[in-house]
């Protein structure tokens, strides 16, 4: 099987553009994942996930995030960017805005949120849940492509499908969340209990309910096509960054973790 040892996961709207790709299908014990394109990205070798299936028929709620994950996983990737299409909460955010996220909120409730359902019982640290090397690298290609970049985001997660009423949308931000997506979590933390770096590239593609008039599917991903040049060109600058040593504390993770 095609090994590569960094993913990108795609979200809304969101496919890459690969050299050299197979397609190949992974079973994972929690099922299978979406069928993962396995290329070269910036110079590197790339698996390539699209986070709602092929065909984009999984719904946020329902995605199979420890299948994609340990699908990842399984093909030896050790460094995972992630795209999230999101709205903006924090009024000073605009459509296009490129945000990568600091720490998170996890307002989801009905997703499994870990591997480690059985003995021993395993509590991971997510001071950092955003791999820091790869967000130093990530914000760097950002801001080389001239977007408007946000750093210091709070990532808020919701289950959805629905989007988020204005009274709901009120109470994020005063909870201190700058943006809102439904496919963050847990994706972020089960890549960290497998040790692995993430990173989470999210692009707004909206402003939140009661920050614009009404929310439109269609319209969201009308502007995550058009947004697609600009993630592409700022994904293979970073991937081209990446060096394969990792100076961050992912991949110690689980020392230290188990009860
Ligand atoms: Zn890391």
């Amino acid at each position: 099987m095609k090994k590569a040892r960094i993913g990108i996961i795609g979200g809304t709207g969101f496919s890459v553009l690969m050299e050299n790709g197979t397609t190949i299908r992974v079973g994972t014990p929690y099922g299978p994942a979406p069928a993962i394109t396995v290329g070269v990205v910036g110079g590197k070798g790339v698996a390539f996930l699209p986070r709602h299936g092929e065909k984009h028929t999984q719904p946020p709620h329902k995605i199979n995030y420890r299948a994609n994950i340990w699908a990842l996983h399984a093909l030896g990737v050790e460094r995972v960017f992630a795209t999230n299409a999101v709205g903006a909460i924090n009024i000073k955010y605009r459509r296009g805005d490129l945000v990568v996220p600091v720490d998170f909120i996890d307002f989801t409730r009905n997703r499994v949120q870990t591997f480690y359902d059985e003995a021993p019982v395993t509590h991971i640290d997510v001071s950092e849940p955003y791999c820091p090397e790869l967000r130093n690298i990530l914000l760097q290609a950002a801001e080389d492509s001239g977007g408007r970049v946000w750093g210091d985001a709070v990532y808020l997660c919701t289950d959805g499908p629905r989007y988020e009423t204005p009274a709901e949308i009120r109470m994020f931000r005063g909870l201190g969340c700058d943006v809102v997506g439904m496919t963050g979590l847990p994706e972020v933390v089960l890549a960290r209990e497998l040790e692995m770096c993430y990173v989470s590239f999210c692009f707004v593609t909206n402003m939140a309910a009661g920050l614009q008039e009404r929310l439109s599917a269609e319209l969201i991903i009308e502007d995550s096509r058009k947004l697609k040049n600009t993630l592409q060109t700022v994904l293979d600058a970073a991937i081209k960054d990446v060096s394969w040593k990792r100076s961050c504390y992912c991949s110690r993770t689980l020392e230290g973790t188990r009860v």
